[in-house]
C-alpha cells in the first residue's frame, strides 16, 4: 500500500463523473500542498485558451456537413503547449479542457518543455471515409492555425486519429506557413520526419510503469494474470508487450464487449484479427461485458479505453493488486480512495501514459534538430525518463503519506507554478 491515507482532497458536492471538476479538485489539494496561493489555482483550474471552430466538410454524397471542433491550450509558462486531437463523436468542451490539463501534468511528471494542449473534433470516423477526413483534418487546421505552430502549440494523435491524419494536417499546415515545417506535429510517418518508437511509446511507458509497479508489489511478470481493457494503439500494443514478456493476459476488451480466457488469450491472433479502430470481439460468440471484466481474477488491471470505467459502483470488487492506468481518466476520485484503501497499487494516468508525449517531443527534437536517432536510442531515452519519473512520483508518495494520484499532480504541477511565478503571473 503506497498510502496509509487516500488523498485528502474534498470529494464532497462534485460531480463524481466530471473529469474536469475532478482533475480540478486534485490540482487544488496538489498546489494548496506545495504551499501555493489562491492565484495559482485561479490561474491553473481552466485552459488560458479555447478556441471553437466549425469546419464545413464536403462529403462524398455531395451534401456539406459542418463539424464542431476544439483546441484548448492549458498553460504555456514552462514552454509551448502540447497534446493529442481526437476524432470522437463524445468529444465535449469540458472533456478537451480536462484533457488539456492533463497533458499540462504529463509533461510536468516526464520534465518536458512544455504546457499541456488538446485538441478534439465531433464526429464519427469509423463512418467516414478516407477522403471525408482528409478533407475534415485539413479543415481542422485551416480552423486553428493562428493559435498552433512548432513554438507556440504541437498537436499529436489521439483516440481514433493516426498518422496518417498527422501527415493531412502537417502538410496542410506547411502549404499555410508556406515552408515545410515537420515540428508543428507528432506522431508523423517515419518518411515525414516522424520518430521511430513513436507508435509504440504510449505502450512502452505502461509497460515500464507496470515493471516498476510489480517489483515494488513482489510480482513476477512470467506467468502475471493482465486484463487490459481496449484494445486499440495502447491497448493492443500493451496486450502484445505484456504476452511478450511472458504474463499471461487473460482478458481484453473493445467497445462491444471482452474475450477471457484463464489460460491466456492468443494476443498474435487477436491483433492480427481486429480492425483499424480496434475492434475484434464482434468475431466472436463467447463475449462477456466491458464491466464485468474488470472485476475477474488477475494481477495486474490496465485500463486503457475510455474515462469513469473504475468508480464507487465496482472498486471494491476489482481484484488485481495493481491498477495502471493507460487510458485518461479512468478511475474516478471515489475509487482511487477505496482502491488506496484497499491497498492496491494504482499508477495514474499522468504518469502511466505520459510515454505517448515523450517520445513525441523526441520527434520535435530530432525535427528541429534536422538529425534522427535509431529506434534502440530512442527505447534506451524513454525507458530513462519513465523510470524516473515513475520513482520521483511514488517517493513523494511514500514520503508524503498521499497516493500516488495525488503525489503525480504535486510533480506535475510543480514546474508550472513555478515558471508562472517568475514570469509574474501569480
Ligand atoms: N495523445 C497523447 C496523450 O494523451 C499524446 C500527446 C502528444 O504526443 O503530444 O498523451
Amino acid at each position: 500500500m503506497v498510502a496509509d491515507k487516500p488523498a485528502d482532497s474534498s470529494m464532497e458536492n462534485i460531480d463524481k463523473m466530471d473529469v474536469l471538476k475532478s482533475t480540478q479538485t486534485v490540482i487544488k489539494s496538489a498546489l494548496e500542498k506545495l504551499g501555493y496561493p489562491e492565484e495559482a489555482y485561479e490561474l491553473l483550474r481552466e485552459p488560458i485558451r479555447l478556441m471553437t471552430v466549425r469546419i464545413p466538410v464536403r462529403m462524398d454524397d455531395g451534401i456539406v456537413k459542418v463539424f464542431t471542433g476544439y483546441r484548448a491550450q492549458h498553460n504555456d509558462a514552462v514552454g509551448p503547449t502540447k497534446g493529442g486531437v481526437r476524432f470522437h463523436p463524445d468529444v465535449n468542451e469540458k472533456e478537451v479542457k480536462a484533457l488539456s490539463i492533463w497533458m499540462s501534468l504529463k509533461a510536468g511528471i516526464v520534465d518536458l518543455p512544455y504546457g499541456g494542449g488538446k485538441g478534439g473534433i465531433v464526429c464519427d470516423p469509423r463512418e467516414m471515409s478516407f477522403r471525408e477526413l482528409e478533407r475534415l483534418s485539413r479543415g481542422y487546421v485551416r480552423a486553428i492555425s493562428q493559435i498552433v505552430g512548432p513554438t507556440k502549440d504541437i498537436p499529436a494523435p489521439d483516440v481514433f486519429t493516426n498518422s496518417q491524419i498527422m501527415a493531412w494536417m502537417m502538410d496542410e499546415y506547411s502549404r499555410i506557413d508556406e515552408f515545410n515545417n515537420p515540428g508543428f506535429i507528432t506522431g508523423k510517418p517515419l518518411v515525414l520526419g516522424g520518430s521511430h518508437g513513436r507508435e509504440t511509446a504510449t505502450a512502452r511507458g505502461v509497460t515500464i510503469c507496470i515493471e516498476e509497479a510489480a517489483k515494488i508489489k513482489g510480482i513476477d511478470l512470467q506467468g502475471a494474470r493482465v486484463i487490459v481493457q481496449g484494445f486499440g494503439n495502447a491497448g493492443g500494443f500493451l496486450a502484445k508487450f505484456m504476452h511478450d514478456a511472458g504474463a499471461k493476459v487473460v482478458a481484453i476488451s473493445d467497445a462491444q464487449g471482452a474475450l477471457h480466457d484463464p489460460d491466456g488469450l492468443d494476443i498474435d491472433y487477436l491483433l492480427d484479427r481486429r480492425d483499424s479502430f480496434g475492434t475484434v470481439t464482434n468475431l466472436f460468440e463467447n463475449t462477456i461485458s466491458n464491466q464485468d471484466m474488470l472485476k475477474l481474477d488477475c494481477d495486474i488491471l490496465v485500463p486503457a479505453a475510455i474515462a469513469n470505467q473504475i468508480t464507487e459502483e465496482n472498486a471494491h470488487e476489482i481484484k488485481a493488486n495493481i491498477v495502471v492506468e493507460a487510458a485518461n481518466g479512468p478511475t474516478t476520485l471515489e475509487a482511487t480512495k477505496i482502491l488506496a484503501e484497499r491497498g492496491v497499487l494504482l499508477v495514474p494516468d499522468v504518469l502511466a501514459s505520459s510515454g505517448g508525449v515523450t517520445v513525441s517531443y523526441f520527434e520535435w527534437v530530432q525535427n528541429n534538430q534536422g538529425y534522427y536517432w535509431t529506434e534502440e536510442e530512442v527505447e534506451e531515452k524513454l525507458q530513462k525518463v519513465i523510470v524516473k519519473s515513475f520513482h520521483n512520483v511514488y517517493d513523494t508518495a511514500q514520503n508524503r503519506k498521499i497516493d500516488m494520484r495525488l503525489a503525480a499532480y504535486m510533480v506535475g504541477v510543480r514546474k508550472m507554478a513555478e515558471a508562472a511565478r517568475f514570469r509574474g503571473w501569480i
